[in-house]
């Protein structure tokens, strides 16, 4: 099962931030490319980076980047969580954006990918990617933290 190991004794975690901006309405951004230059700017080999977003209306997931899967994915969330659907917290916040704290903790903020000799461990067709729930434009920030060993 296991295909390397890569060196004994400390490891190193580097931080850093991705900052953009979304239009809202599940708009999708795709953060592989400044992804794959952190991991080459930690300068570490092997290990794994966790792509977190600190924040209640997104979410991070992988998908194919391509118009089609974005517009399938954007319609299937209008199908299971609509935006016209009653939501508790449009009665107790002002911001009329239910839909998008529900459709974010369904998709969930983070996830972790390998990578290995500098490289992340994606397939061929998969793209990290950035979801925009929110009911308006926003700016927003992603941490990106890699664990490994140089
Ligand atoms: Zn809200």
């Amino acid at each position: 099962m296991i295909e390397t190991t890569t060196g004994i004794g400390m490891a190193t975690v580097v931080t850093g931030r991705i900052h953009f901006d979304t239009r809202g309405d599940a708009d999708m951004v795709d953060l592989t490319a400044e992804v794959r230059r952190f991991v080459k700017d930690t300068g570490l080999s092997n290990g794994a980076v966790t792509v977190f977003f600190p924040g209640a209306t997104g979410a991070v997931t992988t998908l194919e980047f391509e118009p089609g899967v974005i517009k399938d994915f954007s319609n299937m969330f209008d199908r299971i969580i609509s935006p016209d659907e009653h939501y508790e917290h449009n009665v107790t916040h002002p911001d009329e954006n239910g839909h998008a704290h529900v459709r974010a903790g369904l998709l969930g903020p983070s996830l972790v990918f390998p990578f290995e000799h500098g490289e992340l461990c994606l397939g061929r067709w998969q793209e990290i990617c950035f979801v925009c729930f929110d009911n308006r434009p926003r700016e927003r920030t992603v941490i990106v933290q890699a664990l490994g060993v140089a």
